[in-house]
């Protein structure tokens, strides 16, 4: 088939890069898309220490970099753009990417999950001007200042610490008592003397839009019902992710809060379209699960050509 790609890779954070280098390593010269987020969520973190083969922790960005070159080295090519549309009933699959249509004999959807935001007025207007998602990217421009960082999972925890580098004091609003974060991250938000913990409490808003800068949010505690002014110079958000799905919905079966659904860790319900990492994990979500999903998805790519006859 002519101008028929063997595979393409939606994606390109650890998931993808992993199936790129299985993918790579078997001739199939993958092309791999990576959208507005290259790299996936490790390239916006810090210090990741639970990646095995790494006694001393190592850099989000470095392991995601590693990859990508391990990848290249066996051939793998890299487009960037955005994913606008995608047939996967007609075969061979076709891809519109921005404005190039592509056609692939197999897909690996490894588009993961973007981080969730709270919803408020102000919110996606000072996105960029105090309100962040990314506590590795903004938070240098914080330093000195007093800021506030949501969520009660291990990713708040995280942020929190590492703003502890730059802010004067954060204060972690979680809207229960209970906290869903490790024992060990929790424990160590929780000594951190400059971290203060403000649990039962939710944003009703953030200020201020028409200064176009963060100078506090509206607080309220769920259990009592007050409602007081905060002021801080930044909302950092921890409160998990959504999966990037929007593109398949209707083609493949997708869970309750848009998971891709996968058989046998990654068949989706088209044969010849395999879904790995975050996109379909919703309950380990770990660097170390979504690299060896990305082998699996790679690994069922190779056979199904093989089946084939290729
Ligand atoms: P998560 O575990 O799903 O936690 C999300 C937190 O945000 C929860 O506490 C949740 O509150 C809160 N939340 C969600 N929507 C909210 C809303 N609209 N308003 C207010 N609060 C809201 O997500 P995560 O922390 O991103 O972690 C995801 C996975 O990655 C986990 O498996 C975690 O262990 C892993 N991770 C590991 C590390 C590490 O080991 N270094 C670092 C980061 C993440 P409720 O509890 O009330 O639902």
């Amino acid at each position: 088939m002519d101008n028929v790609r063997k595979t393409i890779i939606i994606g390109s954070g650890c998931a993808g890069l992993t199936a790129a280098i299985y993918a790579a390593r078997a001739n199939l010269k993958p092309l791999v898309v990576q959208g507005h987020e290259p790299g996936g969520q490790l390239s916006l973190t810090t210090l990741v220490e639970n990646f095995p083969g790494f006694p001393e922790g190592i850099q989000g960005p470095e392991l995601i970099e590693n990859m990508r070159r391990q990848a290249e080295r066996f051939g793998a090519e890299y487009l960037t753009g955005d994913l606008v549309s995608a047939d996967l009933r007609n075969y061979p699959f076709s891809l519109q990417v921005g404005k190039d249509v592509l056609r692939t004999e197999t897909l690996i959807i490894a588009s993961g999950a973007s981080a969730r935001w709270l919803g408020l007025p102000g919110e996606q207007a000072l996105i960029g001007h105090g309100v962040s998602s990314c506590a590795t990217c903004d938070g240098f421009f914080f330093s000195g200042k007093e800021i506030v960082v949501i969520g009660g999972g291990d990713s708040a925890m995280e942020e929190a610490l590492f703003l502890t580098r730059f802010a004067t004091k954060v204060t972690l609003i979680h809207r229960r008592e209970q906290f869903r974060a490790s024992k060990i991250m929790l424990d160590r938000a929780r000594a951190h003397p400059q971290i203060k913990f403000l649990p039962n409490t939710v944003v009703d808003d953030v200020y201020d839009v028409a200064k176009k800068e963060v100078t506090g949010l509206r607080l309220r505690n769920v259990k009592s019902g007050e409602s007081w002014d905060f002021p801080t110079s930044a909302m950092f958000l921890g409160i998990g992710h959504i999966p990037n799905t929007r593109m398949f919905g209707g083609q493949l079966d997708l869970d309750q809060d848009g998971y891709l659904i996968a058989r046998d860790y990654v068949f989706t319900r088209v044969p010849g379209v395999f879904a790995c990492g975050d996109v379909q994990d919703r309950r380990y979500r770990q660097a170390v699960t979504a690299a060896g999903t990305g082998c699996m998805a790679a690994l069922e790519v190779e056979k199904f050509l093989e089946a084939r006859g290729e």
